[in-house]
């Protein structure tokens, strides 16, 4: 009889954004005519000078390990950006450059927590926040942040939430799943908090460039130095360059914290992928204006989701103000049958509508709210049009 597996490992799910992703992938390879709102994955290619110096990069051999925290020419420019875009200022022996940002929160949290220290977490949450707290054996602790606050974490909700146990908070802005963009206010009182109680805090801020409207965004460590020594903050390329598989995130902290990530990413992959860091530092330090387009692409989207969303009767939504996403409330529909399915809960409705309606979606469940499901908008208006007719004849076909 083999031995059982490690129970850390053996507790963590799958995650439910690259399940559905798989699925969709594996519907539209099949020749399905289905229609893909699942993973947050923008939709445009990488841009051209981003590829030419990938290639550049292979051609003159730049193929080998670089230093475990990255290149120095790539945490530069990841330095230069965050000064310039958010007004914080790191040095290179303060970042720490990872495959993908997914590395750096996972290097994060293993930097900081022992095994039965607190994470708190707001709801709804990225699904992976709550795995990778338990995959380092830390307790994930859920504040549920109801769509009265505007999905949005208060610091009252925070300073309840806080016990001697409390290693750090995970905050993400702009959120996903909710697209919420906090106020340099809010921030303030959230970072307050922290300081007051030592607690440090984790800034998810992968999605700064991508916020529409009136909202502003506002970096946590910009708000002062006592702020700043207890932030590892975190961001990548991803979702801002539409590369998302070329997996290069990085973390900037203090530099006690950057050494030990830098250490454990020495064991775990030796360094981020060389080629992989020449584009990204290309995608850093060229022109941003490819990038604003791919902003006003998603903004142009957002406004007309919302506008046909809200003819839609018994769905609501809480308009984003960032990211690419629009969390729906489909609590409406709990208890009626759809495509041939009676729902009970948000899975049930992602299920039927996929089956039913050939449109993929993400269910909120596995991001700590169960009556809702996400749906991301980096695909194009014409797929974002047709989504919406399926969603109608799904919900009120007779
Ligand atoms: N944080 C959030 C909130 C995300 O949605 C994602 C999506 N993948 C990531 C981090 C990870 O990004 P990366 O592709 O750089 O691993
Ligand atoms: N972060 C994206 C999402 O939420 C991509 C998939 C993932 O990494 O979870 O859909």
């Amino acid at each position: 009889m083999p031995k059982e597996l490690s129970r850390i490992a053996a507790q963590v799910r799958a995650s439910t954004t690259i399940a559905i992703d798989t699925k969709y992938k594996e519907m539209k390879a099949a020749g399905m005519d289905v229609i893909g709102f699942g993973a947050g994955e923008p939709d445009f290619d990488t841009p051209d000078n981003i590829k030419m110096e990938a290639i550049r990069a292979i051609g003159s051999n730049f193929t080998r390990y670089t230093p475990a925290a990255g290149t120095l020419e790539l945490r530069e420019a990841v330095c230069t950006r965050l000064e310039k875009d958010c007004g914080v200022s790191y040095k290179p022996n303060e970042v720490v450059v990872s495959n993908g940002a997914k590395q750096s929160l996972f290097l994060a949290l293993s930097a900081l927590v022992d095994p039965g220290d607190e994470v708190i977490i707001a709801a709804p949450y990225w699904v992976s926040y709550y795995e990778l707290i338990r995959m380092v054996g830390g307790v994930p602790v859920i504040v549920e942040c109801g769509e009265t606050s505007g999905w949005k974490m208060t610091a009252d909700m925070l300073r309840a939430a806080i016990t001697p146990k409390t290693k750090a908070f995970i905050l993400n802005n702009p959120s996903n799943p909710s697209g919420v963009v906090y106020t340099t206010g809010e921030l303030s009182d959230l970072a307050r908090v922290c300081v007051e109680s030592d607690v440090y805090i984790i800034a998810d801020e992968i999605y700064y460039k991508l916020v529409y409207g009136d909202a502003r965004f506002t970096s946590i460590a910009a708000l002062g130095e006592d702020v700043k020594r207890l932030t590892i903050l975190i961001n990548g390329v991803s979702k801002s360059y539409a590369m998302t598989g070329w997996r290069i995130g990085y973390s900037a902290a203090a530099p006690e914290i950057a050494k030990v990530i830098s250490n454990l990413q020495s064991h775990m992959s030796s360094a981020p992928n060389s080629i992989a860091q020449k584009a990204a530092t290309e995608a850093l330090t060229a022109s941003q204006s490819s990038i604003e387009l791919m902003r006003r692409a998603f903004e142009a989207r957002r406004e007309y989701f919302i506008e046909r969303v809200s003819e839609v009767p018994d769905v609501k939504i809480i308009p984003p103000d960032g990211a690419f996403y629009v969390m729906m409330d489909i609590s409406a529909f709990i208890g009626r049958t759809l495509g041939g399915v009676e729902i009970h809960n948000a899975d049930d409705f992602a299920d039927a509508f996929l089956t039913a309606g050939h449109v993929a979606l993400v269910p909120c469940t596995g991001f700590g709210a169960p009556k809702h499901v996400r749906w991301s908008y980096a695909t194009s208006l014409e797929n974002i049009k047709l989504g919406l007719d399926r969603l109608e004849s799904f919900l009120f076909a007779k």
